[in-house]
């Protein structure tokens, strides 16, 4: 495989990455810039950036303003020379976003249908859907310099390994999708490369600590943590859902009993709003439910936009018992700023009242009233933003 940075070679090599690295970083330079951060002379920078430019790394992105009437040349990435596609995974669908060089989002595509299973051919499979997609988007996979791609559950980052798919195989999922895309790879828990998108390029720009609930099917969390996404020794840390807040006796897909999923995520809302439908309570779901046809959470995601009372009752339920939790989050971690995300963060308007309540009544004044809760600003596409300037973050650390 033929990565990006072997890619670069030739004399200048060294010199030429620590350049990229300080453009990927700051907007522009001039060469007398460049040569002071390299320790280098004028003349020897001018012929690296001549060569770099020729070769479509740099462009001239304008002139310095100077008092001695002489206006020396910027430098920046050229846009085009480079690539990073995020890929977020889900259950029948796949999110993909293209980031470039310079860390403009140059596109977004939705609901590729996809479903991965934990086979090789069916990972190598997402591979080539998504690379068809790019290809439409007109991008060149060859100008791709690395792929981010989010599972659920628990991935294991720096081995490549998910325990949600490709489970006990010999080779990490990592592995079998860079054979796949030809390029470096970097597997990623969802809920935090959620957290790493809202941070780069959505509400949570200048949050230096900052918590993101994913409210999905089920509940994850990532956590940014002084400026770091904070992964704990494995890469397991967040898994807020299976913190055992709840005593109302129920089982966990985890297997364990009154974890806080059970009471506030996607699936607990699925489960009250037919507890409820089958003690008889009316609903726009009621002649759905009772023909015996499948209800699942979009369609009562539906429900409560048109305004279905029970649904919504349901989804201030879910609020409340959120707001619990966030409550004692804010109270271990201080942060700056906590963003609810994820498939239930559409309901925003019944969610967050409760759910604000709640953290009103039970966190202590001093600590939330330097803690702002704000809803995601990139809905659905948070992951694949977020994937895609991980990508992007992994080559800049190979370069400095
Ligand atoms: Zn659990």
């Amino acid at each position: 495989m033929e990565t990006f940075l072997n890619s670069i070679h030739g004399r200048y090599a060294s010199d030429k990455k620590t350049i990229l690295g300080l453009c990927m970083n700051k907007y522009s330079y001039a060469l007398s810039d460049l040569a002071r951060e390299l320790g280098t002379s004028i003349p020897k920078i001018t012929r690296i950036v001549t060569e770099m430019v020729n070769e479509g790394y740099l462009v001239e992105v304008g002139k310095l303003e100077s008092a001695s009437g002489r206006r020396p040349s910027l430098y920046g990435l050229n846009p085009d020379a480079g690539f990073f596609v995020g890929v977020d995974v889900n259950k029948d669908f796949l999110i993909v976003s293209v980031t470039n060089f310079p860390g403009r989002q140059v596109a977004l595509v939705d609901n590729i249908p996809y479903t991965l299973e934990s086979t090789e051919s069916s990972v190598k499979g997402l591979c080539k859907v998504v690379l068809e997609a790019v290809r439409k988007e007109k991008i060149d996979p060859s100008r791709v310099r690395g792929y981010g791609v989010n599972l659920t559950g628990r991935v294991n980052r720096r081995t490549g390994y998910s325990y949600s798919y490709y489970i006990g195989e010999e080779k990490p999922i990592a592995q079998l999708l860079e054979e796949g895309f030809g390029q470096k790879v970097i597997v990623e828990n969802d809920s935090r490369a959620m957290a790493y998108g809202e941070y780069m390029a959505g509400v949570a720009g200048n949050a230096d600590t900052f918590l993101f609930l994913n409210v999905g099917w089920g509940l994850g969390m990532g956590m940014v943590i002084d400026g770091k996404l904070f992964y704990g020794k494995s890469g397991f840390s967040g898994e807020v859902g299976h913190f055992p807040l709840l005593d109302n006796n129920r089982v966990c897909q985890c297997g364990k009993m009154g974890c806080l999923e059970t009471g506030a995520s996607g699936s607990a809302l699925h489960r009250i709003v037919l507890e409820k439908l089958s003690s008889g309570r009316s609903s726009i779901l009621s002649s759905a439910y009772r023909k015996g046809e499948e209800i699942s959470l979009d369609s009562i995601l539906e429900a409560v936009e048109k305004e279905d009372v029970l649904a919504i009752e349901c989804v201030e339920e879910i609020g409340s018992v959120l707001g619990r939790a966030v409550a004692g989050l804010i109270n271990i971690f201080n942060p700056d700023l906590v963003v609810i995300g994820g498939r239930l963060s559409s309901t925003e308007r019944y969610l967050m009242p409760p759910l604000r309540s709640a953290v009103n009544r039970l966190s202590l004044n001093l600590v939330n009233s330097d803690t702002q809760i704000k809803v995601s600003s990139l809905g659905k596409s948070a992951g694949a933003v977020g994937a895609s300037f991980l990508s992007k973050s992994r080559l800049l650390s190979e370069l400095s």
